[in-house]
């Protein structure tokens, strides 16, 4: 194994080990959620069952596309989620509008994903990445563009060294206009320095990545950062009506919440304060070896997350 291999091993290692060191728990209160975005999550839920226990016969939305690398629901017309069977069920979104549609990250390794996509939409579509992490950019190769936030560029060089795509780079602000519904991107950092939030105000939801922890967040940067992020994207939520975040690894019953986002800042402020120490673990991977809880999610970190 080469350093870079090796680099990518480990990361992915780090966040499997996180990933099911905690069940990720459903908020209270539960958001005021409409049938369809019930119904996203209640497929993502199917999907987690159908992995964890191959419980098929009791999936309620329809099967889009499934193969051993990943698997993709129909939620309704202009959204399906996909899994990917890679690691912690990293979870793709696909989202059309009346004139395009996005592609929301590419899973750990899915060959074949620029033919799953294209057989479910017709319409010309762009990938973008909440980050960039072997989990969600391991897959970018197989289209000739991906878009990405520029911060996670060293990300990309150790992670994916190989690349041969053309990188464009993702403004703080940008609207990917689809055609009657349009998605903002948001700089979330912390998780990674590139983190980036997608938001929808016409639907209401958006689509976090990794950048608020899915219940578990792993924070490469520091609390200062995960805090201005937080708090960055609950005004955001709050001002237009956002209700809820669909995260990187989904399991249906883990969207990220406003209520989330105050909790993870009440923590970030508790542990810069010094009145939260966190516990050290023994096998924190890339050098996070302590771990701060809160209602419901825990935090990886490092000392250096304290500067
Ligand atoms: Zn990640």
């Amino acid at each position: 194994m080469n350093k870079t291999s090796i680099i990518a091993a480990a990361v992915l290692a780090m966040a499997a080990s996180c990933t099911n060191g905690l069940k990720p728990q459903p908020e209270a209160p539960a958001p005021q959620l409409t049938e369809v975005e019930k119904a996203g999550i209640a497929g993502c839920d199917s999907i987690v069952r159908f992995e964890r226990g191959g419980m098929l016969a009791e999936l309620s939305l329809p099967l889009a596309y499934a193969d051993s690398n990943v698997v993709f629901r129909k939620v309704n017309d202009d959204l399906y989620i996909g899994s990917g069977h890679g690691m912690a069920s990293e979870t793709l979104y696909l989202i059309e509008g009346a004139d395009s549609a996005l592609l929301i990250d590419t899973g750990t390794s899915i060959p074949e994903l620029k033919q799953v996509a294209d057989s479910l939409t017709d319409k010309p579509y762009k990938v973008i990445l909440t980050h960039v992490h072997p989990d969600h950019a391991g897959s970018i190769d197989a289209f000739d563009e991906v878009w990405i936030n520029e911060a996670d560029t060293t990300n990309l060089r150790i992670m994916c060294p190989d690349r041969k795509c053309k990188i464009s780079y993702i403004k703080e602000g940008q609207i990917f206009n689809l055609g009657g519904r349009s998605l903002e991107a948001v700089f979330t950092p912390g998780h990674t320095p590139g983190s980036t939030t997608f938001m929808d105000k016409s639907h209401g939801y958006g689509f976090s990545g990794d950048s608020f922890g899915n219940g578990n967040l792993l924070l490469t940067g520091n609390f200062s950062t995960l805090k201005a992020s937080c708090q960055k994207a609950l005004d955001y939520m709050v001002a237009n009506n956002i209700r809820f975040l669909f995260n990187g690894h989904y399991f249906g019953s883990n969207p990220e919440t406003p209520q989330r986002l105050e909790n993870l800042i009440r923590v970030s402020e508790a542990v810069l304060s010094g009145k939260t120490l966190g516990t050290q673990v023994q096998d924190g991977m890339i050098g996070l070896n302590k771990v701060v809880t809160g209602d419901g999610f825990r935090i990886c970190y490092s000392d250096k997350a304290l500067n």
